[in-house]
């Protein structure tokens, strides 16, 4: 794999933007801000936030044990699979490969940024048939998108396939781990320094409950976070989030959560197995369950009508009559079981 040679031109040629608060950082320091237009009155946002994060930056390094360059931050996860796209692929001319079924955004950035998607289906149970990802592969083909856990099948993917095709995949190899933090599985972090292809993403937005303040990391060598931190919008991390996030890190709060959360999904997946409408019950390394039932469409109906919204996944590849639920308090867990027990 040659770096130089996935970058589209355009940003290769790119200068840019350069953000007051990128030429002088230190806003605590001991002088006159008259540099960014911004409102002078003290209202404790009334300043532009720090372009590079560099406080929770430190933070999210020291605790994943990774140097500060090599990671980036966005809007959400979201925001730093679209920045990947659109740094690696060309308009109208490179493509992407997904397996499907899998999260629907990587396929809306695709759409977005005119760019073919091939997709590749995941096998019965969601795994990888590696040799046929790699028959799919084109010329074109600039980025391999892998979930892992996967949604919505809920799966870890087996680390020899994705090995196999890190090392045979001339293009990037993004692993995107929303759901990382419910499993006992190592990061594919661990693995950066092996393959410089490889760009690792998570998010604050599911084990550590900060959906709201949208926070998305991406790890990966730090040419690439480089390319991608040329890009980004100059602001993209706002001082509401950024500080939000540091408290949240420093404080680690959530693991009892977590540890809920992974009680009750072996809790509901015993129980789902007693639900005579319930087919398949998926194996779960996230958290949401997967399962396949009689009618997908009419079950769902029926929890809509009692006021319980899970999400219904038939249409997706490989997912014919498949709910898939996310785990929720135990008393929300409770309630779900008890209206399944009296449908008929
Ligand atoms: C929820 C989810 C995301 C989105 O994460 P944000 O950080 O909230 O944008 C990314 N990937 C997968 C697979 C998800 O399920």
């Amino acid at each position: 794999m040659n770096l130089n040679n996935l970058i589209r031109k355009n940003i290769k040629a790119m200068k840019p933007y350069s953000s007051a608060r990128d030429e002088f950082k230190d806003l605590k320091a001991d002088m006159v801000f008259l540099d960014a237009n911004e409102n002078p009155f003290e209202t404790t946002l009334n300043r532009y936030p720090d372009p590079q994060q560099t406080a929770l930056k430190e933070l999210i390094s020291k605790q994943k044990e990774l140097p500060i360059n090599q990671v980036l931050l966005g809007n959400g996860s979201d925001e730093v699979l679209d920045l990947i796209v659109r740094a690696f692929c060309e308009p109208n001319q490179d493509s992407i490969l997904t397996l499907l079924p899998t999260y629907g955004m990587y396929s809306v950035l695709a759409q977005l940024n005119s760019i073919e998607n091939i997709e590749v289906s995941l096998s019965k149970d969601f795994n990888i048939n590696v040799d046929q990802v790699l028959k799919q592969v084109k010329p074109s083909t600039k980025l391999l998108f892998i979930c892992s856990p996967n949604n919505p099948s809920g799966n870890i993917m087996d680390v020899n396939a994705v090995t196999r095709l890190l090392k045979a995949f001339d293009g990037l190899v993004v692993i995107d781990e929303a759901y990382i933090d419910f499993t006992t599985i190592e990061s594919w972090m661990q693995h950066l320094n092996t393959f410089p292809n490889l760009i690792v993403t998570q998010t604050l937005s599911k084990a550590y409950g900060l959906a709201g303040i949208r926070l998305g990391t991406c790890y990966a060598s730090k040419e690439i976070i480089a390319v991608l931190n040329k890009i980004k919008p100059p602001y993209n991390i706002n001082s509401l989030t950024q500080q939000a996030a540091i408290e949240a890190l420093q404080n680690n709060e959530v693991s009892d959560q977590v540890s809920s959360i992974l009680r009750e999904r072996e809790k509901l997946a015993n129980a789902l197995a007693s639900c005579f409408f319930v087919k398949k019950i998926y194996p779960s390394d996230a958290n949401f369950i997967l399962i396949k039932v009689d009618d997908a469409n009419k079950r769902y109906d029926e929890l809509l009508r009692h006021g319980i919204v899970i999400r219904n996944r038939t249409t997706q590849l490989g997912c014919e009559n498949c709910l898939r639920i996310s785990l929720g308090t135990p008393a929300e867990n409770k309630q779900l079981l008890t209206l399944l027990n009296t449908l008929k």
